[in-house]
C-alpha cells in the first residue's frame, strides 16, 4: 500500500514544553521549546532521544510539568495555536522559540512554512548542529538567533566537520550567532585552537562558548582543564567563555 506523503505543514516532534534555556550566551531565559525528530549526525555523546515518535509530548501550560499526547505529524495550525495561546495567557513570559532536535534544519521545508507565522509571535531561535548550510541560508530571514555547534573529532566522533562548520558560521554570522563547542579532558588542543580561528576569522565579536562535555557522573573535567581550555582558544578569539550545561544542575527540563 502506498505511503501517505506528510505534508509539507505537518511534523514529526519529540516535544514541546516551556522552559529555562541552560546554554550560551542567553543562559537563562526562558523559552519555548520545539524539539524535532531525526538527526543527521550520531555523536557519541549525544543524550538527546531524537528518533521519530507515533505521539509528541505536549506541556499542558508552560512550566506545569504536566504533558499530554499528540499524535504525530503535528499540524501548523495546531502549533500556531498553542504558541499563541501560551503568548497571550502569560504575555512577557518567553523570550523566543528555541527550535531544537536532533537536527531542526532537516525539515526545511516545514520551517519555510512554519516559521512567518510563529515569528509573529514570538522570535526565533535555532540550535542546530551546523552543518547544513544550503538548508539555514533559506530559512534565514525567518532567524532570530542561532545557537550553532562545532563538533571536535575527538569528542563527537564523526570525523572532521571542518568545512561544513566555515560555510555555515559564514551564513549565520548574518543573524545573532552562538558558537558551541563541547570538549572533554582528551582534546588536543589543537582542536580547540581550529575552532577558535574558525570563529576568529568569521567574526571578532562572535561569542565562542566552551561546553565541558557533561555524562551520568558529571563532566569528568578538573578546574585546571577549565581554565587551561580557555587559555587557549583565547590567545586566538578572546570572546570565549567556558559555560556548562546548567540544566543537568538545575534539573530542569
Ligand atoms: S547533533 Fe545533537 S542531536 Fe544530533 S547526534 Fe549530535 S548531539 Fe545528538
Amino acid at each position: 500500500m502506498p505511503v501517505r506523503p506528510i505534508p509539507v505543514t505537518e511534523a514529526g516532534l519529540i516535544e514541546i514544553f516551556s522552559s529555562i534555556q541552560g546554554e550560551g550566551p542567553l543562559l537563562g531565559v526562558r523559552q519555548l521549546f520545539i524539539r524535532f525528530a531525526q538527526c543527521n549526525l550520531n555523536c557519541d555523546y549525544c543524550d538527546t532521544p531524537f528518533a521519530p515518535v507515533a505521539t509528541c509530548r505536549v506541556e499542558t501550560a508552560p512550566g506545569s510539568e504536566t504533558f499530554e499526547a499528540w499524535p504525530n505529524p503535528v499540524s501548523a495550525s495546531r502549533i500556531n495555536s498553542l504558541v499563541q495561546n501560551w503568548t497571550t495567557s502569560q504575555p512577557g513570559l518567553h523570550h523566543s522559540i528555541s527550535l531544537t532536535g536532533g537536527e531542526p534544519l532537516l525539515h526545511e521545508d516545514l520551517l519555510a512554512d512554519w516559521l512567518p507565522q510563529l515569528r509573529q509571535s514570538l522570535p526565533i531561535y535555532l540550535e542546530s548542529n551546523g552543518t547544513l548550510s544550503d538548508p539555514l541560508e533559506n530559512l534565514l530571514p525567518q532567524l532570530d538567533f542561532i545557537s550553532m555547534d562545532i563538533k571536535l573529532p575527538s569528542v563527537a566522533g564523526q570525523g572532521a566537520l571542518w568545512e561544513q562548520h566555515c560555510r555555515f558560521l559564514q551564513i549565520a554570522s548574518q543573524r545573532q550567532v552562538f558558537v558551541k563547542v563541547v570538549f572533554n579532558r582528551q582534546t588536543p588542543s589543537e582542536e580547540l585552537e581550529q575552532a577558535a580561528r574558525l570563529v576568529a576569522e568569521t567574526g571578532a565579536d562572535i561569542d565562542l562558548v566552551l561546553q565541558p562535555c557533561t555524562g551520568p557522573e558529571g563532566m569528568g573535567l578538573t578546574t585546571r582543564d577549565l581554565l587551561m581550555a580557555q587559555e587557549i582558544t583565547t590567545a586566538i578569539h578572546p570572546r570565549s567563555r567556558v559555560i556548562p550545561q546548567t540544566h543537568v544542575f538545575m534539573g530542569v527540563l
